[in-house]
């Protein structure tokens, strides 16, 4: 790991057969990359919870990454009681237990309570926090450890950039690869934490970026765009009976945009549950999508594009979302 240190990186720009890309990863989740904290694992997952975020270059910033880098960590450290590094004699923490935990104590933040719950100023402080500390070791680390093929990456202007040859990989085999890093990140917990804590594991990783309250998506498709009917049955909704879905399933996706979020009646987003929408549903979204594109200037719309919107669909079957959902009414 002779990575950490680097400025900037620049990913082998020659053409990768398959077996070099899983070779890439194979290393990471390998023994032979050395772990004294959790934060490849972290950071890794940082960048696939944030593979549809990318812009036409395919590059995401420091602020995006380590914006859910803390979410993560802030849930795994403060809400599920879980270390993040070996015991030491002199209770050593690493640098983003450091951070969060004194950031709970200077915002007087009561124990348990998830990162969303955060008011989004403070929200905003712990995020630049984390980003200016953990920059430092983390992206020249992963960037070494998957042989300086996934991305180039510069810590002067803050953004990684992924190679579109692992981009395209990543997308195919997502899902495998997310339950490959949960393995080895859940692995790594279980030996420097205690019995108590390591219950369900593998769910508090994967929990540990889902926000449960997308009220103010509800809000923004409900009351500014005044829709009102079901978005797959049509029936009529209320501000009591509606739900906001998450039409590629969050399972998959693992972030909240509003162009992939609708409104739904209670009925459908319970029948749905983690499945596909039918294909006359996507053409349906890419036309809502179009209507919030052009009447409603929205910084959330600014990197979505239908054609990617339709990759997505594709590649979340590619990764086993193949059974297909209808409503069993339409109005
Ligand atoms: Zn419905």
């Amino acid at each position: 790991m002779s990575g950490f240190n680097l400025k900037e990186g620049q990913y082998n720009n020659r053409p990768l057969s398959d077996d070099e890309m899983w070779s890439a990863f194979s290393y990471v989740f390998s023994s032979n990359s050395k772990n004294s904290t959790s934060y490849k694992f972290g950071f890794l997952k940082s960048i696939l919870d944030n593979l549809y975020n990318v812009d036409s270059e395919l590059r995401l910033t420091f602020d995006q990454l380590f914006t859910k880098f803390a979410e993560v960590y802030w849930n795994l450290i403060l809400k599920y009681n879980l270390r993040q590094s070996p015991k030491t004699s002199d209770n050593k923490m690493t640098y983003i237990e450091q951070i969060l935990y004194s950031a709970a104590s200077i915002y007087k933040i009561a124990d348990g309570v998830p990162f969303e719950k955060l008011p989004a100023d403070i929200i905003i402080k712990i995020a630049h926090d984390v980003k200016m500390k953990c920059k430092i070791n983390v992206v020249g680390a992963l960037f070494d450890d998957t042989k300086r093929s996934f991305y180039s990456f510069s810590r002067r202007e803050e953004w990684i950039k992924i190679n579109p040859l692992m981009y395209e990989f990543v997308c195919k085999h997502k899902v495998v690869i997310e339950k490959l890093n949960y393995y080895e990140w859940a692995k790594f917990l279980e030996k420097v934490n205690d019995d108590s804590v390591v219950i369900h594991l593998l769910d508090k990783l994967d929990e540990s970026g889902k926000r449960h309250n997308l009220s103010i998506y509800r809000q923004i498709l409900y009351d500014e765009f005044e829709s009102n009917l079901c978005f797959y049955c049509g029936k009529p909704i209320t501000d009591k009976r509606v739900e906001v879905d998450h039409f590629i399933p969050w399972s998959f996706v693992k972030d909240d945009n509003l162009w992939n979020l609708v409104l739904s009646c209670p009925d459908c987003n319970r029948s749905k549950r983690d499945r596909l929408p039918d294909k006359y549903y996507l053409d349906k979204l890419v036309m809502r999508n179009d209507i919030i594109t052009r009447e409603f200037n929205r910084l959330d719309m600014n990197n979505y594009k239908d054609d990617n919107l339709r990759l997505i669909y594709y590649y979340a079957r590619v990764n086993g979302y193949d059974k297909i959902w209808k409503p069993k009414k339409v109005v």
